[in-house]
């Protein structure tokens, strides 16, 4: 099913009964980025923080893991399934070994997904734990910084356990949440996913 299919099946939610969605928390503002910062400002999600109806439940796995500010890492070899496989590591840009934190955190994230009993996930893409479409293929200050197409290591243990996650920059997909948690919002029919956007068609060749 796709992403979309899944969003137009989500039940209408009320405020006794909020759609439970599992969010990296650095997308709703609090500051658990590599530098202390939350990662920028990202108002497809923030604007989920408004409705009653809607419960967002916020988990930063490389926090839990490392803490914040802490060094950027990156996932070498393979893609945060690859990582979980036992196939690829997590480096960070100095060099060190977070393969087996990240991979921990990866796990807690899994639990709280099953003790919150969620609905869906919304992770910021990129993230060597948390991108759900695309992350960087090795150390992204690199002179050959690269793209892969693939999860983070956290997306990877909520996509293998079977739970649908989206990223921030699938506008189309949440335009399909904002509809089911307001009746009064108005889809804007031409919002893309980013899979479908000029980047990602140029970028990894897809016609
Ligand atoms: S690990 Fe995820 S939640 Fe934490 S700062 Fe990075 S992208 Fe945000």
């Amino acid at each position: 099913m796709t992403d979309r299919d899944y969003l137009k099946k989500l039940r209408v939610p009320t405020p006794n009964d909020p759609l439970r969605v599992l969010v990296s928390s650095c997308l709703t503002g609090i500051m658990c980025g590599y530098d202390g910062t939350a990662n920028g400002e990202y108002p497809s999600v923030l604007k989920l923080l408004a409705y009653e109806n809607l419960r967002l439940i916020k988990f930063c796995p490389e926090e839990f893991s490392f803490g914040s500010p802490r060094e950027m890492c990156d996932i070498h070899g393979g893609t945060g399934m690859d990582v979980l496989n036992g196939k690829a590591k997590v480096l960070t840009e100095s060099g060190k070994d977070w393969t087996e934190g990240m991979i921990k955190a990866s796990e807690r994230m899994l639990e709280v997904a099953r003790k919150e009993n969620i609905e869906l996930a919304i992770m910021m893409d990129i993230s060597a734990a948390c991108g759900s479409q695309v992350i960087y293929d090795g150390n992204r200050f690199s002179d050959q910084k690269k793209y892969q197409i693939g999860a983070g290591v956290a997306a990877a243990q909520l996509l293998r356990s079977g739970y649908k996650v989206i990223s921030q920059r699938d506008y189309a997909s949440l335009e399909i949440l904002y509809s089911k948690i307001d009746a009064a919002h108005v889809v804007n029919t031409v919002a893309k996913d980013h899979h479908e956007i000029e980047w990602y068609k140029d970028y990894f060749k897809i016609s």
